[in-house]
């Protein structure tokens, strides 16, 4: 009966439910409060969710807050809210530091068991102490230390009596095992530092190692989902729920992290660019975060569609940038209302109506769905087109508006080009044009179709600035090089400022302050757009392109 979710993870579950029919089957979705969630946690958040909805299970948000350093309260709080956006309520909000008083008892046991240890080398020795995939590690002078003197030890360091670095717990399992992971790992740090829930309670702090089995333990987990690179991890995650006296045993499964073309997913990599100025923020519309796709114009059904398609599976790729476009494109092209914008205008005069010429055109605002409805146009003597659509050096095959050549105005008349009127230092000030007005949802008499562009009336115009933008990296995969400031694109941003309709203009400013509300369309010809909810005011409205018309996705 489960079938609508198909993926490794599943198969296993469902085993796991052949075995116990009455599991209670719980998973936890674990971010470090140390920067905003990005696409990638969108595949960890559904996958975690939805297994829950699927078994009738749980799921649990956890702050995976061991380290004060790095965490901020303002992560915590957009976290929530990101997650809340894709419309996913978890059973519980939990913190890995609820648990600070619980883990600290469990490390005594540890060293009780004489499986723990404090250690007092500096964490440079520590790791060269450690060795390497070919050369084996080698014991700390520090190993040997009684039980009791261990104990001592490390009560001294939760009082605070050592300075940070001089002393940490490690485990003691095995200086030569093949997983390096597994050569004595440090289980408790020193660190003087305010913690954002805790305060000042404490000044040593569990690694994540520690702290993640745990954690997991204590909250009932019983799936516990990781990407790829944890598997490592897992023995340790297993030998110290082995070794302590927990009674959950979850286990860990690790699925292959997302990697998408051109986005640099790593919350430190994201870091230096807002601190370089490359980027405005976390919520940049060129970065794939999940507050940047928002403003963006991502709506939180295209960015699950677009988990759902990329699965869950063990290999590691890099996923087409256009797989995720094509999803929004999807969705917006059923949904959006298309209306004109002219992004680059010039100016074209219809010498041959009169000057007080209004006509009012009903247009749809969508080509194949009527429940859209419809809106009105005013087509006058002035209008605005696209700079592009016109060219003024002959050109035998540009298909627009050229002299001597006639072109249609969607949704109104065949215009021919006569004459450009231009100012003393060459500049276009517009292009003389005759209307011919018996052309209204008519073909010119005696002539093929002429192609179609899009236009405002001068009278209908209401300015507007729009935010085109193209992928910040030079380069597919910006992730797999430090040196990823060498490859950013200058023109990742292009603004232009042009003209809406007044209409929907109106429309627009009624609407703009309702609390989530997304405001979005088609501009024909010119791709879609949401209104940026951030810069936007009353009388300057802002867009940001979404994405373009044309799909480039290889079904
Ligand atoms: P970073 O390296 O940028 O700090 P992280 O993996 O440490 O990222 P966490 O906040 O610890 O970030 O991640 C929370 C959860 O989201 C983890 O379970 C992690 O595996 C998952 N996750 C993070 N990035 C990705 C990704 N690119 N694809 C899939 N899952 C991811
Ligand atoms: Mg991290
Ligand atoms: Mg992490």
């Amino acid at each position: 009966k489960i079938q609508k979710y198909n993926n490794f993870i599943c198969e296993i579950i469902n085993q796991d439910f052949i075995k116990n029919k009455d599991l209670l089957f719980h998973t936890r979705f674990p971010p470090e409060p140390n920067g905003y969630l990005h696409i990638g946690h969108a595949k960890s958040i559904c996958l975690n969710f939805e297994l829950a909805k699927i078994y009738k299970g749980k799921c649990n948000l956890r702050f995976d807050d061991t380290n004060p350093l790095k965490e901020n309260i303002k992560y915590i709080n957009a976290i929530q809210y990101d997650i809340h956006w894709l419309g996913y309520n978890y059973d519980n909000t939990c913190y890995s530091s609820q648990y600070f008083s619980k883990l600290y008892q469990y490390a005594k046991e540890l060293i009780k068991k004489g499986l723990a240890y404090v250690d007092q080398l500096t964490k440079e020795q520590i790791r060269e102490y450690r060795g390497s995939l070919k050369q084996p590690g080698r014991n700390s002078p520090y190993r040997n230390r009684t039980i009791k003197e261990n104990m001592q030890l490390f009560s001294k360091m939760k009082k605070g009596e050592f300075h940070e670095g001089e002393a940490c717990l490690r485990a003691k399992i095995d200086m030569n095992s093949s997983f390096i992971i597994m050569r004595d790992p440090v289980l408790y740090r020193i660190i003087f530092s305010e913690h954002h829930q805790t305060k000042k309670k404490w000044c040593i702090y569990p690694m994540y190692d520690f702290a993640h089995c745990l954690s997991d333990s204590i909250e009932g987990i019983t799936h516990s989902l990781c990407t790829l690179e944890f598997q490592d991890n897992k023995c340790l995650y297993n030998w110290i729920l082995k070794n302590t006296s927990v009674t959950q045993y979850p286990q860990q499964y690790e699925f292959s992290r997302l990697n998408l073309e051109f986005s640099l997913l790593s919350k430190r990599k994201i870091k230096i660019l807002i601190e370089k100025n490359i980027i405005k923020g976390w919520n940049d519309p060129r970065i794939s975060t999940l507050s940047g796709l928002r403003r963006r114009g991502y709506t939180p059904s295209s960015i699950k569609e677009f988990c759902h398609k990329i699965g869950i599976t063990k290999q590691n790729n890099l996923i087409e940038f256009s797989m995720l476009e094509h999803c929004i494109r999807t969705e917006m092209n059923k949904t959006a209302i298309r209306t004109m914008a002219v992004l680059e205008p010039i100016k074209i005069f219809l010498y041959n109506l009169d000057e007080n010429y209004e006509e009012k055109l009903i247009i749809p605002n969508h080509p194949n769905n009527p429940e859209l409805g419809t809106h009105e146009i005013i087509f006058t003597n002035i209008i605005y087109i696209e700079r592009s659509d016109f060219k003024e050096k002959y050109d035998k095959k540009y298909k627009r508006l050229k002299i001597g050549e006639e072109i249609r105005l969607r949704y109104a008349y065949v215009i021919k080009a006569e004459k450009i009127d231009k100012d003393e230092y060459d500049n276009i000030i517009s292009i003389i044009c005759y209307c011919d007005i018996t052309t209204l949802g008519r073909k010119p008499k005696n002539k093929k179709n002429p192609s179609v562009i899009h236009w405002i009336a001068i009278k209908n115009s209401f300015p507007a600035e729009f935010r085109l933008y193209h992928q910040l990296f030079k380069i597919k995969n910006p992730e797999q090089t430090e040196d990823f400031l060498s490859y950013i694109n200058p023109d990742s941003l292009v603004i232009k400022k042009g003209f809406i309709e007044k209409n929907i203009a109106k429309k627009i400013q009624k609407e703009m302050h309702i609390k989530n509300k997304k405001i979005f369309f088609q501009f024909e010809r010119v791709g879609y757009f949401c209104l940026d909810n951030i810069d936007s005011k009353k009388n300057k409205l802002i867009f940001n392109r979404t994405v373009h018309l044309r799909d480039s996705w290889n079904l």
